[in-house]
Formats: C-alpha cells, structure tokens, sequence
C-alpha cells in the first residue's frame, strides 16, 4: 500500500567502513602512543599522556599531551593527535588508542571525545580502559557537524543568529 521503503541506509556512508576490530593493529597503535608519549610536556602534572590512531587511508597519527603554566591552556594528546591528523593530510579516524605514562590504555576526556567525534571514520573504534568501543558508545547521542547542517549554519555565512562569543 505505501511506496515509502524503509531501506536501512546510512547518511554517513562516505568514507569506508572500518574493518572488523581483529583486523585493526591494536598493538602497533598502543606502541604508537607510547612513543608518543615520551614526547609528552608535562613539568606541572608529571602525567605524560600518548594517543595514536588509524586514519581511513592507512597512516597513523599520533600526539601528546602539552601543559601550560596558565594550566588550563594545557592541550590533550588527542588535540595534537588531531593537528597531525590534518597537517599530513587530513582523512578521517578508523581505530584510536590512548595510553599513561605505563602505557596503559586511558580514556579519552570529554573535550577530546568530541575532537575524535569530529574526525570519525564511519565505526571507527576505540580502546579503552573496558575493552574495545564504538565512538557512540563513549559519545553517545553526540553533537556534530550533521546539526550544523541541518540548520544552515555550516557553512561561514551565519546570517541569522548572533554568533558572539
Ligand atoms: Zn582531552
């Protein structure tokens, strides 16, 4: 009777989608993020945060955590993990690890959830501290660039609202 087709399609279906979790290089990451961390700068907390991650075209990235005296300009490992991200090419997050200065696995804070939110691969999964997850399941029901789209906003010319912060 209806025409409509409830087809189970995704709108987020661009990139590929990330391959099974046993296919994903969990050990080279958490190395990658080790080594990162020994970059770290961290004079005030003493606590050298390292994250690394796939991105959809095979390369890893990586950061460290940067202090800074004013303390609360310091930036998350996952923020230089994302410069990297954009400065070799930008591309988009498959898998992601993060570890502490033992290199154990950490979770990513709120603010960087959301960084690593933005620059998902389709699946992309993390390691945590209670095993492999989906971004939305450390990000549930997450704000991103889809409701900027769906109101307009997403592009420079923001003509109806005042943005002034
Ligand atoms: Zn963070």
């Amino acid at each position: 009777m209806s025409a409509r087709d409830e087809s189970p399609t995704t709108t987020d279906a661009t990139a590929p989608m990330t391959p099974p979790e046993a296919d994903l290089p969990w050990e080279e990451l958490a190395e990658a993020a080790t080594a990162a961390m020994r970059n770290a700068y961290v004079p005030y907390s003493s606590f050298p945060v390292g994250a690394a991650a796939l991105t959809d075209d095979g390369r890893i990235v990586s950061g460290c955590n940067v202090e800074n005296a004013s303390y609360g300009l310091t930036l998350c490992a996952e923020c230089s993990l994302v410069s990297q991200l954009q400065m070799t090419g930008g591309g988009r997050l498959v898998a992601f690890s993060c570890v502490d200065g033992n290199g154990n696995a950490l979770m990513p804070c709120g603010r960087c959830r959301q960084l690593l939110y933005e620059f998902r691969a389709p699946g992309m999964l993390l390691m945590t501290v209670s095993g492999i997850k989906t971004m939305d399941e450390v990000l549930p029901d997450a704000f991103g660039p889809q409701h900027l789209a769906d109101t307009g906003t997403s592009s420079a010319g923001n003509t109806e609202s005042g943005n002034t912060t």
